[in-house]
Parts: C-alpha cells; structure tokens; sequence
C-alpha cells in the first residue's frame, strides 16, 4: 500500500513491543521494526525463556533485597521453601562457581552457597556482612510499579 499522508493526520500508531509511534507502513501496523515484532512473538511464545531484561534485573534486585535484609537481621543461613516464600527467586543469580564440592552463587555484590535445601554463608563479596558496600542496582531506571 502506498504510503497516503492523509492517514497520518490522526493520532500516530504506536509499537506494540517498545511503545515508539508508528508514522510509516501500511495501515494496521502494529510494530515499528521487525525486532519489536520478533520479541513480542517470542515473549509470548516461550514467557519463561525471554523475560525482558527489566523484568530480570527487577527479580535480582528484589532478591539482594532479601539478602541484604537478612544479613542486616544476622541471619547467614536459611531453608530454601522460607526464602522462596519471602520472595527470593534462586534460578537468578549473577554468576555461579564451584569451590571444591561448594556451590557458590552471588548476586551482584552479595554471595552465598545453595545446597538442593538451604542458602548459607550469605556475605557481601570481600567479606563483611555488615553494612553494604554499594548498590549497584538502586538507580535503575524504573520501579517496581514499571513491570
Ligand atoms: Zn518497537
């Protein structure tokens, strides 16, 4: 269809995947690139493998949220099924490493080991478990509301 400047006179369409107005294409387009038009079909076709990264780093953030919390309480230890139920998500972690037959995750600054049961030796990296050396992730760019 030939691009008609009449029907743009209206309200501009907007994508949606990112949310950017649509000014060019046919009538009825619904997203700006063929990328937003992928993500959004890939979203909703595998919503557990394609989180957005908003979404991601919202999970991490609440959960060295609980973390720090519970360092702050004095509590270095705990069963999985009570972390999970305040909220803690273990499937996301900043990174992994074995140390001998140890599993030793962190989430951003904060680390811990996860056995099939508990979390434990929860610490900031470098060692204390007081006070908190940085927030790394306090200035993101949205709220919790956001999501
Ligand atoms: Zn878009």
């Amino acid at each position: 269809m030939p691009y008609d400047s009449d029907t743009h006179k209206s309200k501009p369409v907007h994508c949606l995947q990112c949310g950017a107005p649509i000014y060019f294409g046919r009538q009825g387009k619904k997203f700006c690139c063929l990328h937003c038009k992928n993500r959004y079909h890939n979203e909703r076709a595998y919503p557990n493998r394609s989180l957005p990264v908003g979404r991601i780093l919202h999970i991490l953030d609440s959960n060295r949220c609980i973390l720090v919390k519970l360092m702050n309480m004095g509590i270095r230890t705990m069963d999985l099924p009570t972390l999970i139920h305040l909220g803690f998500d273990p499937i996301y972690v900043t990174s992994f490493r074995k140390e001998g037959i140890r599993s030793v995750y962190t989430c951003f600054d904060v680390q811990y080991e996860l056995t099939p049961s508990r979390i434990k030796r929860i610490s900031f990296l470098g060692g204390g478990v007081m006070g908190e050396k940085m927030r790394p992730v306090s200035k993101l760019p949205f709220s919790s509301g956001d999501l």
